[in-house]
C-alpha cells in the first residue's frame, strides 16, 4: 500500500480548548492506526497560531499513538523586525512546527499574496529547514476558460529559482479554488490529471520526484476514490479535519479499516 499524507488545515478555527479536545479524541481514533502512522500514513495538523502552543503540549502527552506533525498556516519571510501582525519562521519553529502551509488560495485571494511573495516565503522556509506545503490551483473562471494548466504552470514555475533538491523537499498541494470549502470536490479524474501534470512540471524543473496532495472538499465518503489515484499522494483537508473522527475516517475509508 502506498504512503498516504493526511494533512489538516484548521484555518481560522479551534480555540485552545477545542484544540485540546481534538488531541483527546485523536488518541482514541488514532490508536488502531498507531503501527501505520509514520510509515504508510503521515498525519499533520495546521492549527491557527494561537493554538500551536497547546497543540505542541498536547502532542507530548500522547502515549498510545504517535502525535501528528505540527505545522503553521502561514509565515513571513523576514527574520524579525517591524512587520506588525506577522510571525517569523523562527517563531513557529520555536513552538514546535516542522511544516508550514504557503500559498493557500485564501492567502492569495483574500490577502493578495502574489506568486513572488509566496516564492520568497518558500525559499526562507526551506533555508530554515522546515517543510513548505505549497498550495496552488485554478479558480472556477480559469477552469471554465480552459486556463487550468496555464495557471498551475505559472504558480509552480514561480518556484523555478529553487534547486532540484529544494523542489523535492516541498509538499505540493493542488487545490482547485472552486472545490475549497464548497462541498464540491474535483472528480478523481480531474484531480489526477492536474496532480500528474504537476509532477511532470516539477520534473521538468529538475526534481526527480515530488509529493503532490489533492485538497478541496475531501471527506470520508470521497476519499477512497481520490486517494487511490496514482498521482495523488494524500489529501490536504479543511472542514473535515476539525474533528479527529472525521479526519481519520478519511484514511480509514481508503485503507478499508
Ligand atoms: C483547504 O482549506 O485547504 C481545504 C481543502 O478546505 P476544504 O477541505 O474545507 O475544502
Amino acid at each position: 500500500m502506498k504512503k498516504i499524507y493526511l494533512y489538516g488545515n484548521w484555518k481560522m478555527n479551534m480555540t485552545q480548548e477545542e484544540t485540546e479536545g481534538f488531541y483527546k479524541d485523536f488518541v482514541g481514533q488514532a490508536t488502531p492506526l498507531a503501527a501505520t502512522m509514520g510509515k504508510t500514513l503521515e498525519v499533520a495538523v495546521f492549527p491557527p497560531f494561537t493554538s500551536l502552543g497547546v497543540a505542541a503540549s498536547a502532542a507530548k502527552s500522547l502515549v498510545s499513538c504517535p502525535a501528528p506533525i505540527l505545522g503553521a498556516q502561514n509565515v513571513y519571510f523576514e527574520p524579525k523586525g517591524a512587520f506588525t501582525g506577522e510571525v517569523s519562521i523562527a517563531m513557529i519553529k520555536d513552538v514546535g512546527c516542522t511544516h508550514v502551509i504557503l500559498g493557500h488560495s485564501e492567502r492569495r485571494t483574500i490577502f493578495g499574496e502574489t506568486d513572488k511573495l509566496i516564492a520568497k516565503k518558500v525559499k526562507a522556509t526551506l533555508d530554515a529547514g522546515l517543510v513548505p506545503v505549497f498550495c496552488y490551483g485554478e479558480t472556477l473562471a480559469e477552469r471554465e476558460g480552459n486556463a487550468t494548466f496555464d495557471v498551475v504552470s505559472r504558480q509552480l514555475r514561480a518556484l523555478s529559482a529553487l534547486s532540484p533538491a529544494e523542489l523535492e523537499k516541498i509538499i505540493y498541494a493542488y487545490e482547485p479554488v472552486w472545490a475549497i470549502g464548497t462541498g464540491k470536490s474535483a472528480t478523481s479524474a480531474e484531480a489526477q490529471e492536474v496532480c500528474a501534470y504537476s509532477k511532470r512540471l516539477a520534473e521538468e524543473m529538475g526534481a526527480r520526484s515530488v509529493t503532490v496532495l489533492y485538497g478541496g472538499s475531501v471527506k470520508p465518503d470521497n476519499a477512497k476514490e481520490l486517494l487511490s489515484m496514482d498521482a495523488i499522494d494524500g489529501a490536504l483537508v479543511g472542514g473535515a479535519s476539525l474533528k479527529a473522527d472525521t479526519f481519520l475516517r478519511i484514511y480509514k475509508g481508503y485503507a478499508g479499516i
